[in-house]
């Protein structure tokens, strides 16, 4: 099962999030028959998904992470929302991997304007793109230590990783607690499998309930529907629908996020309009 674990640590200034996502990214992998180094960005980026849904305040809330990356890997895409439930594709071309380009982040509350963030990747690693990303878009010093780790077979043997974010008031003392201890995060996968999430808290972190300790379950869900993707072919017009059904005998609207293909037939068309 995934999870998020929460809490806040070290006089309550410093937020802990420890995740286990390792049947979101075998989800991933089948949905998307992926292998490799793509697993590995998709999961990590799914990772990182499951983490900042964690984060959000509204209940309508919503987040998305893009990299546009040059050359070899294309596109990642994975979004969330508040019931974490946490979705994703990757546009691979070759290696899968994150070389040049930028992250976007698009935080949306439900209410106002959504917050959008970018920045350069500096690196193949999601987790320094992340802290890269928090420092400076958010301006919030942020540790993140996430990592997928994949079996012989092609599927994910364990993922997640710890996250610790400094609140505003965070003294200097504090500050150097939570570096401390994310010392042995470096290899998150590892840790992971060897311990799980609960194992993460009740090894490192016993002290942690007394802060009170939530506890979430990332789920790999798309929230497409085919009311939605109609309303997608929609917007195409109704002379270019019926194009495209009439040439290809019906029009055919796939969500990535899912692998699926929404068929509308000429008759649909004709019910859109
Ligand atoms: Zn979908």
């Amino acid at each position: 099962m995934n999870k998020l674990y929460k809490s806040l640590i070290f006089d309550k200034q410093v937020s802990l999030s420890v995740l286990e996502t390792t049947e979101l990214v075998n989800a991933a992998i089948k949905t998307h028959n992926l292998s490799g180094a793509a697993a590995v960005t998709l999961g990590n980026m799914l990772t990182a998904a499951a983490y900042m849904a964690g984060c959000l305040k509204s209940d309508r809330g919503a987040v998305s992470l893009t990299v546009k990356a040059e050359g070899d890997a294309g596109t990642v895409s994975v979004s969330g929302d508040k019931d974490l439930h946490i979705r994703g594709y990757i546009d691979v071309e070759k290696e899968g991997r994150l070389k040049g380009g930028y992250l976007t982040v698009i935080k949306d509350d439900g209410f106002s304007r959504p917050f959008v963030g970018a920045t350069e990747l500096i690196s193949d690693d999601v987790s320094r793109n992340l802290m890269h990303y928090f420092d400076t878009s958010e301006q919030i010093p942020t540790a993140v230590s996430i990592g997928v780790k994949l079996a012989p077979d092609g599927k994910c043997e364990a993922a997640g990783g710890v996250v610790m974010q400094l609140l505003p008031d965070a003294t200097e003392e504090n500050t150097q607690a939570a570096e401390n201890a994310m010392q042995p995060f470096g290899n998150a996968a590892e840790v992971i499998k060897n311990f799980g999430a609960d194992g993460v808290i009740r090894e490192y972190f016993p002290d942690v309930e007394k802060g009170g300790l939530y506890l979430y379950f990332p789920e790999y869900k798309c929230n497409c529907s085919r009311e939605k993707l109609r309303a997608v072919a929609a917007s195409l017009g109704k002379a270019e629908l019926i194009k495209i059904a009439e040439e290809e005998g019906s029009v055919k609207i796939h969500c990535h996020y899912c692998n699926t293909d929404y068929v509308f037939t000429r008759d649909d068309v004709e019910k859109m309009f």
